[in-house]
């Protein structure tokens, strides 16, 4: 664990390309070994991606009202049909 908090600050900078090719080679090598680590990076580059994307994509139509049925279920269940 003591090994990926040394390796946080450089994972940051591996994803941000800013990292040089020796570190970078000791991060990769961390990573294959290292699950957490490697799902860290999968978050923080999609967060990354997201950002430089600049918008935010709205909610797709199907989760919306995935998301309204379920809503509407608990309200039922709560106060009964209306
Ligand atoms: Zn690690």
């Amino acid at each position: 664990m003591s090994e990926c908090k040394k390796h946080i600050q450089s994972i940051a900078d591996y994803i941000d390309g800013e990292l040089g090719p020796e570190l970078c080679s000791e991060i990769e090598e961390h990573l294959k070994g290292c699950k957490n680590c490697r799902l860290m990076v999968d978050t923080l580059r999609q967060t990354v991606i997201l950002c430089k994307d600049g918008e935010r994509e709205e909610l797709p139509e199907s989760i919306s009202s995935k998301l309204n049925e379920a809503i509407k279920r608990r309200w039922e269940k709560k106060f009964g049909k209306a």
